[in-house]
């Protein structure tokens, strides 16, 4: 136990002076507190992906007073699996699910790491373990929170407890005084101690500077007063953006980021990934983009003009929601193919048709746009969000260089809880349409990480690949995609 609790000591200073020699500062988590949870009242757990090919980490939440949301089995000694009961649809109300780092991060000593370190369940040999990965600073160590201690033999698909290593603990983020949604896996072992012996500071006494490389001319500074009311409100936003060094930046960002676009910004021509109110999920996208070895800054920014958030119109009580997001649009027209198609007029096609055929079958279909404007990448989530969607479905056309016209193929993703809609959709247009099968895959397109409903995001075939770019010439081949996409969406819906 002593020994135990020593290297685990000897870990957590080790992050913390990782962290200190980072030039970010945590400037804008520091306005966080914390706020213990009744332990009995939520659940880590490894939740498989892929029947077990890998796991992500899945926080339930009981919410009291309601109907239970899962139920423990311990096989004995070691692992203790878990039967979520309420994990399909109609959780609302009885259970909260956080399935990624918009509802849970890791807290240190009253610090947020959230923005340095990444929680992760790997496979160790018989045992699945939560790390805290550093996603910034790649050679320091990951920091052990917990372990399944086991795993059944055999077990590939099944959800199984963490229980977390001593000292931590799961507690709820505070903002302004308020309990949010937000669970911090936590501990707080006092780290000021050993770091006083050495080099950094502690932590909480860092300078609140603006620590991301900015513009010259653009710092980040504080937010502006309240604006008077009656007008549009307007703040401090944050731009993530990429310089163009090369003819492949746009496609190298858009790989990481498919809603990117080219633009200009102090007259410098660069790709804008997106504009974020809150500095903390612009951190996220900087990260991987950083990451991808790409040239990332984050600018300061005024708040977009109210024009550009999409409207929701009322929605009949009752009604199942799809939200369709044709990507790109207005000044931005996504990928330019062979023959100059334009993505963005092959998105608009689809999804008009997507639209039809669900309404047809009385589903209520929301677009994020439905004329040629261009609309940010947080409006496009957070119109789903605000409507309170069933599902999300983004689509879009997939580039690579004009000399790879051999590349087509159809590619449909998803981050967490839309792997099953990925798969319905996918293999629908397989169905319909004799098209290459680049698979089903994940990745942490923010459409997908900040939607909070099963969302996908639809890449229809290549403009760039010869066979891929002729099938979007001829208008019946794109309707059958789009068939293909709203019968994917049916049967996932079990219409
Ligand atoms: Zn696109």
């Amino acid at each position: 136990m002593a020994l135990l609790s020593r290297s685990l000591n000897m870990l957590l200073t080790t992050a913390a002076l990782a962290l200190a020699g980072l030039t970010a500062s945590p400037a804008a988590a520091q306005q966080f507190e914390q706020q213990p949870i009744d332990p009995s009242l939520t659940v880590a757990i490894a939740s498989p992906v892929r029947d077990g090919a890998f796991y992500n980490l899945m926080i339930l939440e009981q919410v009291p007073n309601q109907r239970q949301c899962w139920q423990e089995q311990n096989t004995g000694s070691g692992p203790v699996s878990i039967d979520p009961l309420l994990l399909n649809f109609d959780f609302a109300g009885a259970c909260d699910r956080k399935t990624d780092s918009n509802g849970y991060s890791v807290r240190i000593n009253g610090q947020d790491l959230g923005v340095h370190y990444r929680l992760e369940v790997s496979a160790r040999q018989n045992d699945l373990v939560l790390f805290a990965r550093p996603t910034r600073d790649r050679s320091a160590p990951p920091i052990e929170i917990g372990r399944t201690n086991g795993r059944p033999q055999g077990n590939t698909g099944g959800f199984l407890k963490i229980q977390l290593n001593p000292g931590w603990q799961m507690a709820r983020r505070v903002f302004n005084g308020q309990p949010v949604g937000h669970i911090y896996l936590t501990h707080d072992a006092p780290l000021n101690v050993r770091l006083a012996e050495g080099a950094a500071p502690p932590l909480s006494q860092s300078p609140a500077a603006p620590a991301l490389p900015v513009v010259p001319g653009a710092p980040i500074t504080q937010a502006p007063p309240p604006p008077p009311s009656g007008t549009t409100p307007t703040g401090n936003h944050f731009r993530v953006i990429v310089p163009i060094v090369n003819n492949n930046t746009l496609q190298q960002v858009r790989a990481v980021e498919p809603e990117a676009f080219r633009t200009t910004v102090d007259g410098q021509a660069v790709v804008q990934v997106g504009l974020f109110r809150d500095r903390q999920r612009a951190d996220e996208i900087y990260s991987a983009l950083v990451a991808a070895s790409l040239p990332a800054k984050i600018v300061a920014a005024s708040a977009p003009a109210v024009a550009s958030n999409p409207v929701i119109p009322p929605i009949p009580r009752g009604s199942i929601v799809v939200v369709i997001d044709p990507g790109h649009g207005g000044r931005d027209p996504g990928a330019i193919g062979i023959g100059g198609i334009q993505e963005k007029q092959i998105n608009t096609t689809i999804s008009n048709r997507v639209r039809q055929q669900l309404q047809a079958a009385g589903i209520t279909v929301l677009m994020t746009r439905d004329s040629d404007v261009f609309v940010d990448l947080d409006a496009r989530a957070q119109m789903a969000n605000r409507a309170g969607a069933n599902l999300f479905v983004s689509i879009h056309a997939n580039a690579i260089s004009m000399s790879r016209p051999e590349v087509n193929g159809l590619e449909t993703y998803y981050f967490s809880s839309g792997e099953r809609l990925a798969r319905s959709i996918h293999s629908a247009v397989l169905r319909n349409v004799n098209m290459r099968d680049r698979g089903v895959r994940q990745a942490r397109f923010y459409v997908l990480r900040y939607t909070t409903m099963p969302s996908v995001l639809v890449e229809t075939g290549f403009v760039t690949g010869a066979e891929d770019a002729a099938r979007f010439r001829d208008p019946a081949a794109v309707n059958r995609i789009a068939d293909g996409i709203a019968r994917g969406i049916l049967d996932y819906l079990g219409r």
